[in-house]
């Protein structure tokens, strides 16, 4: 049988660990800061920006949201986080994206000050992540080398491939595995004989956003999978190919209209793989308390404790 890398409950780890770091910043200095930009009115962002600012205040920290019109300026905005980055009270910055189309994304992320960046997305972190060098890293990637350590799952020496080159996911994850020592391959659209890449990895982590890609010929018999794909699956024909006539699945799908699936086939890792992530309760619950991390390491950062 398989492990089932269980994202909830390294969550809950990680969230346990940073209690008593927040409550002794608390008592020496004040709580971490917090300044979340959330711009218009779009559904998904409004959620992300609610869900990350209530979990740090549930532990503790000192957070707020800023709710901007979408018919802000790139110059009125860029005032907005320059001021950010100059408060004391404030250890980290997260603008939401995506920002609307007369808005500069780029930049509006470079203006983000770097040790306030707890996206980690900012050049001047990635640079350091490709020198080596210690500095704020992005959530979802640094979530999974918890996620791999936490299960001891050995990454020196091993066979890494990660499926999908984005600065997001892809790229950084491909650079943390290098850093740890694993010996890494980066597929993305334009690879050939996809499969046959993925057949040698130990660690496959797939971060591409295609439901169900990678097949059982795509994994190593007893490979440790790492499925980042969220996938909402929205057409009764699709849940039902992808899985199998699951009356429990297709029960789901009638209930609430759409059903999410990684970037692996659910079968094809249960059958193969030695340990993986599940879709949902792998990955993504860990890119949230990563950012909250990203907060408290930038707060010890500021106030030198
Ligand atoms: P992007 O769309 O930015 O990147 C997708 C990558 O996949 C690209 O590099 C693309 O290649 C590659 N790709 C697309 N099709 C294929 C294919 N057929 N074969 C091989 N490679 C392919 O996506 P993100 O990196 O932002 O996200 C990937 C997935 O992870 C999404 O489902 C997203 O929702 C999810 N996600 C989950 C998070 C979590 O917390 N769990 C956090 C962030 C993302 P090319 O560069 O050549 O176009």
């Amino acid at each position: 049988m398989p492990t089932i890398l269980d994202g909830n409950r390294i969550r809950d780890a990680i969230k346990e660990e940073l209690r008593p770091r927040i409550a002794r910043l608390a008592a020496a200095k004040r709580p971490p800061g917090f300044a979340a930009v959330l711009v218009g009115n779009n559904p998904a962002s409004e959620t992300y920006v609610r869900t990350k600012t209530k979990t740090s205040q549930d532990l503790g920290m000192c957070s707020q949201k800023l709710a901007l019109p979408e018919s802000i300026t790139t110059e009125e905005l860029l005032a907005i986080v320059n001021h950010l980055n100059t408060r004391k009270d404030v250890d980290g910055i997260l603008v939401q994206l995506p920002l609307p189309p007369q808005v500069d994304t780029k930049r509006i992320l470079l203006s983000v000050a770097p040790d306030k960046d707890v996206d980690g997305l900012h050049p001047y972190n990635v640079g350091c992540l490709v020198a080596g060098l210690p500095a704020l890293r992005p959530c979802t990637p640094a979530g999974i080398l918890q996620l791999l350590q936490r299960y001891e799952i050995p990454i020196a020496g091993r066979r890494a491939v990660v499926v999908g080159r984005s600065d997001l996911v892809g790229k950084p994850v491909a650079l943390i595995l290098l850093e740890r020592n694993a010996t890494v391959t980066i597929c993305h659209s334009k690879t050939t004989d996809l499969a046959g890449v993925c057949r040698e990895a130990d660690i496959l982590v797939a971060a591409v956003g295609r439901p169900a890609l990678l097949t059982a010929d795509h994994i190593k018999p007893g490979a440790t999978v790492i499925d980042v794909g969220i996938n909402s699956l929205e057409s009764r024909e699709e849940v039902a190919r992808i899985f199998r006539n699951s009356a429990e699945k297709l029960a789901a799908f009638e209930r609430k209209g759409s059903v999410l699936v990684g970037d692996a086939d659910p079968f094809a890792l249960a059958e193969r793989a030695g340990a993986y992530t599940p879709v949902p309760g792998g990955v993504g619950p860990l890119t949230i308390v990563m950012l909250m991390a990203n907060i408290v390491d930038s707060a010890e950062r500021h106030l030198e404790i």
